[in-house]
């Protein structure tokens, strides 16, 4: 399996392993960690390191190497679970338990140009949907008002920045304008969570956009 190329920052890491992220951006990541091992082990030494501290807080006093001793197994490999038999599919285990199965199940909108949408029930203050986006079309340039998380789940597309592709994840941030267009081939289906509307450039989609709530 291609191991993607744009993974997960600490700063998501340690928020996830914390639990402190709201759903929609909990959903990518954990979409984008089944789907790579480095994000795995990476997130895995933030969780034994989240054990490490509340194990010794039940103690009356924190051994003096308590620390070393934490940072010493975050340097231990983290053990990856074997591989299942490959199944072909699209959507990872995490998200086929929002959608109620796979690809098939997936009741898309239309948004326009080709482009579907279909907004995953997530609580708190982000949002999830389900990206359909046709070989070679582009998604209208627009740029964010808060964090945007992309993870590639079939296809690639290609932006400002790089090419995406399975299992890689985008953060945009407020900084980043970026239009971006999906692969000639096959059609690119991603997760896209945000916290906030999308700043659109053109004037089409800015009209559309209450109705798509995008
Ligand atoms: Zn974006």
């Amino acid at each position: 399996m291609r191991q993607p190329t744009h993974i997960l920052n600490d700063d998501l890491a340690m928020r996830y392993a914390a639990g402190a992220l709201p759903e929609a951006y909990a959903l990518a990541v954990a979409t984008h960690v089944s789907l790579c091992d480095e994000a795995r082990a990476k997130l895995a030494g933030y969780e034994a390191l989240g054990g490490c501290v509340l194990s010794d807080c039940e103690t009356e006093a924190v051994a003096d190497d308590a620390l070393s001793r934490c940072l010493e197994r975050l340097d231990e490999k983290p053990a990856v679970k074997p591989k299942t038999a490959p199944v072909c599919k699209v959507l990872p285990a995490p998200l086929t338990d929002y959608v109620g199965g796979d690809v098939n199940a997936i009741k898309w909108s239309r948004l326009g140009g080709g482009v579907r949408q279909s907004i995953l029930r997530t609580s708190g203050s982000a949002t999830a949907r389900l990206l359909y986006i046709p070989a070679g079309q582009a998604v209208p340039d627009h740029g964010h008002n808060g964090m945007e998380l992309t993870v590639v789940l079939q296809g690639a597309f290609s932006d400002e920045t790089d090419r995406f592709a399975r299992g890689d994840i985008e953060i945009a941030t407020e900084d980043l304008d970026h239009q971006p267009i999906a692969e000639a081939g096959a059609d690119c289906i991603c997760l896209a969570a945000t916290d906030a509307p999308l700043r659109f450039n053109a004037l089409m989609p800015r009209l559309l956009q209450p109705l798509f709530r995008i």
